[in-house]
């Protein structure tokens, strides 16, 4: 991933979530408390500002400087998650010239980390279930040899696919989780989130 590709991904992420920001919160009034859009226009707002001139020297500075933002300046349990997810990846991507392979790599890295801060695994109904499937398809492409946008599309729909499959789940992690069976027939605003993102990252890739 390219250091511009690594920055559109982030303002292709941050006009998503300005578009979707009142069904984000639509979604964690059902199930949580209602403020998951304004946390995380929040947080995009501010990565903005953050990479607003700053010198990065690869896509993982990038990556790191945003995750860093949103570690800062979310304060909901998606912004240490998702912060802490991109530190991650980005630590990875410092100094490469990452292909799809070298990026499923990095936000494998990001998931294990997320999974690890949010003791949550996949079928928890949580971000986790659009973020796994999202790594996987990745991997997939990229070890059948496709290029960056093919490898992110389908990312981007085994991310959607995850996002619909958390509705029947009853949450065992976050606040979902106060609500016991009354959480099933919801979907997962974290997994609505992790979907945007990803097809972000499709968009940016295909341009
Ligand atoms: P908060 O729940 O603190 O208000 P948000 O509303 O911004 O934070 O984010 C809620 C989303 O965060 C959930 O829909 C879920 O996807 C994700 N989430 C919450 N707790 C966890 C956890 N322990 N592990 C993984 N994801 C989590
Ligand atoms: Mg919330
Ligand atoms: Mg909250």
């Amino acid at each position: 991933m390219e250091t511009d590709l690594a920055r559109a991904w982030l303002r292709a992420a941050a006009a998503a979530i300005e578009v979707n920001r009142d069904h984000l919160t639509r979604l964690d009034s059902a199930i949580g408390d209602a403020d998951h859009g304004t946390n995380m226009h929040r947080g995009f707002t501010a990565v903005l500002q953050a990479l607003d001139g700053y010198p990065a020297a690869t896509a993982g500075d990038v990556l790191i400087r945003a995750g860093g933002t949103l570690i800062s300046r979310v304060g909901g349990a998606s912004g240490p998650l998702y912060g802490t997810a991109l530190r991650t990846a980005g630590k990875r991507l410092t100094g490469e010239r990452p292909d799809p392979a070298g990026l499923a790599a990095a936000l494998a890295d990001g998931l294990a980390a997320v999974c690890r801060l949010g003791s949550a695994q996949v079928g928890d109904k949580t971000m986790v279930d659009a973020f796994a499937p999202a790594v996987d398809a990745l991997r997939a492409s990229a070890d059948a040899g496709e290029d960056l946008g093919t490898a992110a599309r389908a990312a981007a729909e085994a991310a959607e696919a995850g996002l619909r499959a958390t509705a029947p789940l009853q949450a065992r992690r976050g606040r979902a989780s106060y609500l016991g069976e009354r959480s099933i027939g919801h979907e997962d605003p974290g997994a609505a989130s992790t979907a945007l993102l990803f097809r972000a990252l499709a968009d940016a890739a295909a341009r």
